[in-house]
């Protein structure tokens, strides 16, 4: 078996494992390893921008009150700081790299999405904030000679020695269809979200959260898994992907209108149609079930019909693919997965509970988010913490790790056929948008049913089966935290408990072995 041998070993190639190889690369080799293409991320997929509190009119202190207030009473109050601190010198060195953010003028355009008191959200070639961020740093690796890259590498597991120490990964390479370990002194899970857990998702195909899933069988403490956030407007028509129509779009002026034509946002919550995103979701469930009658649409008729193809040029080609001129048609849209607050418990750099582990960017929960995250702190959360973690990795430059023993792993056990769209399915509808007690059981009896197919450590033959050994053992874990939390808060709503308790205005925690913790705070 071929064995690789590098100094700091980064799993992702979003904006945060990006960020961190840049940081990192000072002090050792640095390999990259993506599931796909390179280029396929999230981040890649992020449209409406970036927050920042850099203008004029904005401080510092206003977008962490907003955050806070979007975390509806669990955000960790020291990792909000440090986001709105060190996010304007991130934004900075971007700049300074390459980034192109929209001008008006000479001067940086900001826009308002919901839940931001201020115009603070950066964005590039209106919207393809994402894509421009990550390759402005994919170019600035390129010219660091320590950082190299291995694409179709989809990491299994983390290899560890003796002492309990992370040493390395099992990677499955797809063009050889063989498993290869790579030993290393430091591993960064930046592997994004677990968007595709669920059956209606925003997320392209690599968010199955592997990440999260890898460093819990590692040992390591995930937190506030029952934390997903769905996005209120995702495209819902046939035939096309749940495509994301940004927030950014409603911070325009765009209306929620029910079946019937009507704006109904006014009737859920005072801020209307920019109200978060959990309430949103809600409001357009609850309406359709009141009107017993869909879709529901996002109306941008009334907008500047010149001014909205080229403010928003990916939304407007894309909705135009699937048929729909959105200068003319209302679009029918509908909540999905959108984006994982919870995820590998680290401190504010990227530290998990387990040694030479770290954690960054949306597969990291350092309690950043809280309950709900404030849109558009999400790229800026992978700089700023990709970065630390970059930062704390260097520290383990000096000292060589012992390597330890390459797990055997038996023959591969086939899928059956259709049982990935089967777990999706069953998180959405036990463990959606709105759950209860019921669900949540239900849910946990059909995960027992299936549990024979997913045993732990069972091999598989090739990148779906080990993504479904994930998103299987995802959805357990967000049920039994979601079951753990009996009220409802931010994007957790239990039609059982609907009402905020004090007593849980703390962090849920898993961990092998071991019943679903509270504990106060995630630093
Ligand atoms: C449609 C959409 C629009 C969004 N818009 C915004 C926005 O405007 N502003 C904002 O702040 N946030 C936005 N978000 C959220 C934001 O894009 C993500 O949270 C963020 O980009 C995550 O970055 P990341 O670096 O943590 O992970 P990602 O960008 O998802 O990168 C994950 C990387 O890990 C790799 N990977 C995954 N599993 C494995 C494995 N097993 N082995 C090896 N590699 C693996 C992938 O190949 C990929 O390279 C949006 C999200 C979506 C889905």
């Amino acid at each position: 078996m071929q064995t690789i041998e590098t100094d700091f070993l980064i799993i992702g190639a979003g904006v945060a494992g990006l960020r961190a190889a840049i940081e990192v690369s000072d002090a050792g080799r640095v390999l990259v390893l993506t599931k796909d293409r390179l280029t396929e991320s999230t981040s890649e997929y992020a449209q409406g921008g970036i927050a920042v509190a850099l203008s004029d009119e904005d401080e510092v202190s206003l977008h962490e009150q907003d955050t806070i207030q979007a975390g509806a009473g669990l955000c960790n109050p020291e990792a909000v700081k440090i986001l709105v601190e060190e996010g304007p010198p991130q934004i900075e060195k971007l700049i300074e790299w390459g980034v192109e953010f929209d001008r008006d003028g000479g001067s940086l355009s900001f826009t308002r999405e919901g839940a931001h008191s201020r115009n603070r959200v950066l964005h590039s070639h209106g919207d393809s904030t994402g894509r421009e961020i990550t390759r402005t740093l994919y170019h600035t690796t390129l010219a660091i000679k320590n950082i190299s890259y291995r694409s179709f590498s989809g990491v299994v597991d983390v290899l560890r020695n003796d002492h309990g120490e992370v040493c390395g990964v099992v990677a499955w390479d797809q063009k050889q269809r063989e498993l290869i370990p790579i030993h290393a002194r430091a591993v960064l899970m930046a592997t994004g979200g677990l968007g595709c857990v669920y059956w209606e998702t925003t997320n392209p195909n690599v968010a199955t959260g592997d990440g999260m899933a890898i460093a819990y069988r590692a040992g390591a403490a995930l937190a506030d898994m029952e934390m997903v956030q769905f996005h209120p407007t995702a495209l819902f028509t046939e035939g096309a992907p749940r495509f994301l129509l940004s927030e950014a779009l409603r911070g325009e002026g765009a209306r929620l209108l029910n079946a019937a034509g009507e704006p109904f946002m006014d009737r859920y919550d005072k801020r209307g149609d920019l109200a978060p995103r959990d309430i949103v979701s809600r409001a357009i469930v609850a309406e359709l079930r009141r009107t017993k009658s869909g879709p529901a649409y996002l109306d941008m008729t009334h907008l500047d019909a010149k001014r909205i193809p080229k403010r928003f040029p990916r939304i407007y080609e894309t909705c135009l693919h699937y048929g729909i001129d959105i200068t003319r048609k209302p679009v029918p849209v509908h909540p999905a997965a959108h984006y994982a607050m919870g995820g590998v418990h680290t401190d504010l750099d990227g530290r998990t509970t387990v040694d030479r582990l770290y954690a960054a960017g949306e597969t990291a929960c350092t309690g950043v988010h809280g309950a709900n995250r404030l849109a558009s702190n999400s790229l800026l959360e992978g700089l700023v913490y990709g970065a630390r973690a970059g930062a704390a990795m260097r520290e383990r430059a000096g000292s060589v790790v012992a390597s330890g023993p390459i797990p055997e792993r038996g023959d591969p056990v086939p899928l059956p056929a259709n049982s990935v769209f089967d777990l999706r399915r069953l998180a959405w509808r036990r463990a959606g948008i709105e759950r209860s007690a019921e669900t949540l059981a239900e849910g946990l009896d059909e995960l027992d049913r299936l549990s024979s197919l997913f045993a732990p450590g069972v091999m598989r033959s090739n990148r779906q089966g080990f993504e479904a050994n994930n998103i299987y053992l995802l959805t357990t874990l967000i049920i039994r935290s979601a079951l753990a939390r009996e009220e409802s808060r931010g994007a957790h709503y239990r039609s059982d408990f609907p009402d905020v308790k004090q007593e849980f205005c703390r962090h849920s925690r898993v961990e092998d072995g071991r019943e679903v913790e509270f504990f106060k705070t995630v630093s």
